[in-house]
């Protein structure tokens, strides 16, 4: 699998920090309610932390109480990656940066949401990085 962007490893931890290195590149996950996005209703675009592709919007964030940013929809489909993962013990839908390759966080669907799609992706915040929207 070959994408856009792709970096040594001693590249991508020279660029990003400990805890982002440990979510983007090694798949690891957040601690609940403490990421900066969880509870942002702030009017822009989150891109990728990694390499500044644009991922996700506030129009498609929604309040899932689950404790990590929630969109019921990528930006562009073309946008994400979904991989699947069956860590854990456990059977779930793995979503990356289409153009890094990046761990985002997962993506789930059925549960109910009163959402266009009934998908959630939950989704680190610190995979990500929000561009306000201009004025
Ligand atoms: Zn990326």
């Amino acid at each position: 699998m070959a994408y856009e962007v792709e970096k040594p490893d001693e590249e991508w931890q020279a660029q990003l920090t400990p805890s982002e290195y440990q979510v983007l590149r090694l798949a690891g996950t957040e601690p609940a309610f403490r990421g900066e996005y969880t509870d942002t209703k702030t009017k822009g675009v989150y891109s990728c932390r990694a390499c500044g592709a644009e991922l996700f919007t506030s129009n498609e964030k929604f309040e899932s109480h689950c404790g990590w940013p929630s969109f019921y929809d990528p930006k562009d489909s073309g946008a994400v990656e979904l991989v699947a993962d069956t860590s854990h013990g456990m059977i779930r839908t793995e979503v990356r940066c289409a153009r890094c390759g990046s761990h985002l966080g997962h993506v789930f669907e059925g549960e109910g949401y009163p959402t266009p799609t009934d998908q959630r992706y939950c989704i680190n915040s610190i995979s990500l990085r929000l561009e306000p929207e201009e004025g």
